[in-house]
This record gives structure tokens, C-alpha cells and sequence, in this order.
């Protein structure tokens, strides 16, 4: 199969109508030089891009459809964490031969997303050599409204969406280092390898929300990013702080499937409390949304939790101080020893 056959078998679809409205126009999608996009008027156009490199970012067994619906969802979660509505996207793809069996599955995990998001592939590269996925979406949001890292503002909560550290424990499991029952890893494998974008939670928080982020490397190390990023008010120097309060982070999913014992060999597993903060603070790859609200709209940060069927959950405030503070649940100060991913560090 060559090149042309194999972006036609497996990427090019036939053009579909588009969802009764949903701005995102496709004027010209694969197949010419150009995809050519028709924006709403006046929006302004959210661009990210993010690359997953076999062996780095994921393990040359992994399901391929569990592959393509994650190298959309990293991508789709940046969309969310700025508050824009998905466009489309391009897939720029390396592989080191052509497998029918991994393109057929990787395609279908990868626009099972797509379409859950009404967001159409456009484009792309194909070309041979080491495993490796690069998509580009895009993305719209009214002027001035995307969320961004520089809005924390002291006084702030700090929220997040989801559960953290899911996909910690299941790298740890693959690692050896950690051992849990069948249900307990099945549900945190789920959430490593099928993150969900919080594209719903990211729209609804247009005009709440103050400042955020999404959660990849870890929360602490990009929640640094928001502090760094803000200002503690007129003429302060750059960046601002956070108290944590630990006893409400930790929220691994699949320690709620621990303690709710759903499963018989549940009762058999312990993760040290203190193990569990360490994924939830430090894990990465949980792609949930860590952002701020003013503290005025606590009720409407639920209600907009509600609203999209996603958990959200207020775990702090934002200091003048710079740094982070974590807490304990009587409010002692604990030891912030925990790091996040830093693929140069
Ligand atoms: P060009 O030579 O202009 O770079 P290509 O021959 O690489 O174009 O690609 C032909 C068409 O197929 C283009 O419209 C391109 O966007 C699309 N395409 C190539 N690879 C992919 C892919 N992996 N997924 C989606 N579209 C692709
Ligand atoms: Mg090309």
C-alpha cells in the first residue's frame, strides 16, 4: 500500500454535513495543498499542537486505538484549558511501515474522538520512519475571552476537574513498582492510555474562571506555570502563590475503587496515603483542567460542574506569597518535595 492509498483508506472521509450549529466550516479538507478553514466571524482562532513519540510517551504495545483517541485528547485538552470550541485538526504521522491492523485501529480510535467533538481531520503528512504523532488542532474563542495562565489573582480558588493521579498509578503498576487487583489497574490503565478533554467544563468556564491550565505534566509543576505566569495586582512583581490543601486532593479515581471495595480483591490493596499524594501532585498525564475562580463564584464553578457532568473539586486558594504552600487537613504546613515532569530535567 502506498503513501496516497493509505491517507485515502485510512484518513480521508468522506466530507460530512456539519452538526445544526456548530460554526466550524471545512471549506477544503484533505486532499489539496491547503486545508482551507472558515472560522465564525470576528472569533479568534486557538492553535496547539502536541507530539507523541513511541517510547516516550507511550509503549509500542499499547492498544493503537487507544493511541489515536489519545494523541486527539492531549490535543483537544489544550483547546479546553483555553475555553476555545474545536475547529479540526491535522495529523502528521511518522510510521516505520505500513500495518493494516495498527492504521485500521489507530484510525478509529483516533475519529471516534474526533467525531464525539465534532471535530474533522483536515489534513496532514505522511512519511516513513520512527513511530511518531504530531497533531495540530485549531480551535475558536470570542476575543479577549480565552482562558489563559495569567489570571490567577490573590483570593482566587483553585479547582480541578476530575481525578488526578490515575495514570501515575497505572505507569507504576507497568513499572513494577506498584501491584494492585485486575479492576483497580483496568481503571487506572483507562485513564493513562483514554484521558478524557475537558472541552464541555473548558467552554462553560468563558467569563468564571480567571486563569488556567491543563493538567500533563502534573499538577504542582503546571499550576507553576499559572503562579509564575500571574500578578499579585498594580506595580507587584511577577507571580503569585498557592495554599493546597492536601486532604482535598486526593482524588485518584481508582482509589475510590479501593476504598469503595466494588471489586473482592480490593480490600487486599493499600496505597500509603502519602504514595497517593505524591501521584496526585506530581503524576502527569492526568488531562484534567487546574484552574482559578474568584471566590464570589464558588456556587457557579459547581453549578457549571453540573452543567457538564464534571466533577470539580475547590482545593485551595492563591497567595500574594509566591510559591506553593501545601496543607494538611488541619491546616499544618507540610514538606513540598514532589516534581513534575520535565523531559529535559
Ligand atoms: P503535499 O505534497 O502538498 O505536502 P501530501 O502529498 O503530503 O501533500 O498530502 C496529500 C494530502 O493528504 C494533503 O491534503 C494532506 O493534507 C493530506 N494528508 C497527508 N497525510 C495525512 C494524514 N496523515 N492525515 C490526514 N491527511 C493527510
Ligand atoms: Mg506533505
Amino acid at each position: 500500500m502506498g503513501e496516497f492509498d493509505l491517507i485515502r483508506h485510512y484518513f480521508a472521509r468522506p466530507s460530512q454535513p456539519e452538526a445544526p450549529g456548530l460554526s466550524a466550516g471545512t471549506v477544503v479538507g484533505i486532499g489539496d495543498d491547503c486545508a482551507i478553514l472558515q472560522p465564525t466571524p470576528g472569533m479568534q482562532l486557538a492553535i496547539s499542537s502536541d507530539m507523541l513519540v513511541e517510547g516516550r510517551h507511550f509503549l509500542s504495545t499499547v492498544n493503537p486505538a487507544h493511541l489515536g483517541h489519545k494523541a486527539l485528547a492531549v490535543n483537544l485538552s489544550d483547546l479546553a484549558a483555553c475555553g476555545a470550541r474545536p475547529l479540526g485538526f491535522t495529523l502528521a504521522l511518522s510510521l516505520p511501515s505500513v500495518d493494516e491492523a495498527w492504521l485500521a485501529g489507530f484510525s478509529r480510535g483516533l475519529f471516534a474522538l474526533a467525531d464525539a467533538h465534532a471535530c474533522p481531520l483536515v489534513g496532514g503528512d505522511t512519511t516513513r520512519g520512527p513511530l511518531n504523532i504530531c497533531i495540530t488542532v485549531f480551535g475558536e474563542v470570542p476575543p479577549g475571552q480565552a482562558l489563559l495562565r495569567s489570571g490567577a489573582k490573590v483570593g482566587d480558588q483553585l479547582w480541578v476537574s476530575g481525578t488526578l493521579g490515575d495514570a501515575r498509578l497505572a505507569l507504576e503498576v507497568f513499572r513494577g513498582n506498584v501491584s494492585v487487583p485486575m479492576a483497580v489497574f483496568d481503571a487506572a490503565r483507562a485513564r493513562m492510555e483514554q484521558p478524557t478533554p475537558r472541552v464541555a467544563l473548558g467552554l462553560a468556564l468563558r467569563g468564571i474562571a480567571s486563569a488556567a491550565i491543563d493538567v500533563s505534566d502534573g499538577l504542582l509543576g503546571d499550576l507553576g506555570h499559572v503562579l509564575r505566569a500571574s500578578h499579585a495586582g498594580q506595580g507587584a512583581a511577577g507571580g503569585v502563590g498557592v495554599r493546597i490543601d492536601t486532604a482535598k486532593t486526593v482524588t485518584l479515581f481508582a482509589s475510590n475503587l479501593i476504598a469503595s471495595r466494588g471489586h473482592p480483591d480490593c480490600s487486599k490493596v493499600h496505597i500509603h496515603p502519602r504514595i497517593q499524594l505524591d501521584y496526585v501532585l506530581a503524576g502527569g498525564d492526568d488531562y484534567e483542567l487546574a484552574f482559578t475562580a474568584p471566590a464570589a463564584l464558588h456556587n457557579t464553578v459547581l453549578a457549571t460542574g453540573l452543567a457538564t457532568s464534571t466533577p470539580v473539586t475547590c482545593i485551595g486558594q492563591i497567595e500574594a506569597e509566591p510559591g506553593v504552600r501545601l496543607v494538611d487537613g488541619e491546616g499544618r504546613l507540610l514538606k513540598n518535595n514532589y516534581s513534575s515532569f520535565d523531559h529535559f530535567a
